[in-house]
């Protein structure tokens, strides 16, 4: 199978099947073999109703449905699981996304190698204050720290090799940030393509204020997992030797003091509680990073990033 188009949606009744014709319009047109997934994040409208009647008239198009909402990263994940397309495009149901730029999504992967391809919408039909800024914002940021080049991380048009889908986790609202989650998986070969961008035509907009906080922090604990992940002692250590060294270098030097002076009044003195603090939070920190090492040993995917092929093994 050449695609999967993986598609997730919450309340999103009247898009449905214009945009299931549209794409298979284009699949047709283009002789691809193909399978439509579409992954019912909890909607409480008739969406899952839709589905299944899509899903009966062609055998192309098959549905999972959530029991209730899990949000969008949680939607991607099971469609990436159950993909089966060398290539797999996400898209989001609101006809945002047009597919047409389906194509030449593919054709980057396959003939010019790309790993993953993100939409870029250049001129973008959202509201400028609450969408358009704040994005922009988001991708210097996202840019900075990730190393990645990229205009627009939280496109939710992209195209991705098999092997990326199946390589990582999207969890939590992790799926602004996928490019992020495929560079440190290895994946080195990122691009982006221009896409057209149009006006939500149906229903409204799922993602309210909470997205600045919540995109703040797993921005900041997707680069701290990235670094650190697997050997958080690297990090906790560090600091926790360094809180700790400094401290006792002082509080040697009090100790010696009131040796020296007994006169010497230790409790008025500000360095006397830095040190006491800088002591217990030096140790704190080396506590946080021996759990942290003891969860990575015990974690499931400990290991997963080491072997990429093997060749010439009899069973
Ligand atoms: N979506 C989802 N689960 C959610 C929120 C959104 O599956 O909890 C889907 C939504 O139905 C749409 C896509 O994610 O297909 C993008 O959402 P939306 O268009 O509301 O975001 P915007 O374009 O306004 O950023
Ligand atoms: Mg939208």
């Amino acid at each position: 199978m050449e695609i999967s188009v993986v598609i997730p949606l919450k309340n999103e009744e009247e898009s449905l099947p214009e945009l299931c014709e549209w794409i298979v319009r284009v699949m047709r047109e283009n002789g691809f073999t193909y399978e439509i997934i579409m992954v019912d994040d909890g909607s409480t409208d008739l969406s899952w109703q839709v589905i299944e009647s899509l899903t009966s008239a062609n055998e192309n198009i098959k549905g999972i449905k959530f029991q209730r909402n899990y949000g969008k990263s949680a939607a991607l994940n099971e469609a990436f699981k159950a993909a089966q397309g060398n290539v797999v495009i996400t898209m989001d149901a609101d006809l945002q996304d047009s597919p047409d730029e389906i194509p030449s999504l593919y054709k980057m992967i396959v003939e010019d190698g790309f790993d993953l391809v993100s939409g870029w919408k250049k001129k973008r039909y959202d509201n400028v204050i609450t969408k358009n800024l704040p994005s922009k914002f988001y991708n210097s940021i996202t840019r900075r720290m990730s190393g990645i080049v990229l205009h627009d991380f939280n496109c939710g048009l992209k195209s991705y090799r098999k092997k990326v889908v199946k390589s990582i986790e999207v969890y939590g609202e992790m799926h602004r940030y996928i490019p992020v989650l495929a560079k440190w998986a290895g994946f080195r070969k990122i691009g982006e393509k221009v896409v057209e961008h149009r006006p939500r035509k149906y229903g409204v907009t799922k993602f309210g204020w909470e997205r600045f906080i919540n995109g703040f922090l797993d921005l900041t604990s997707i680069m701290f997992m990235g670094r650190f992940g697997k050997r958080p002692m690297q990090f906790f250590g560090l600091w926790g030797t360094i809180a700790f060294l400094i401290s006792f270098i002082f509080i040697l030097y009090l100790v010696i003091s009131k040796i020296l002076y007994p006169q010497y009044a230790l409790t008025n003195k500000p360095a006397f509680y830095l040190t006491m603090a800088g002591m217990i939070l030096g140790t704190q920190l080396f506590l946080a990073g021996f759990l942290g090492e003891m969860i990575s040993r015990n974690s499931a995917d400990r290991n997963s990033y080491l072997v990429e092929q093997r060749r010439g093994f009899t069973k």
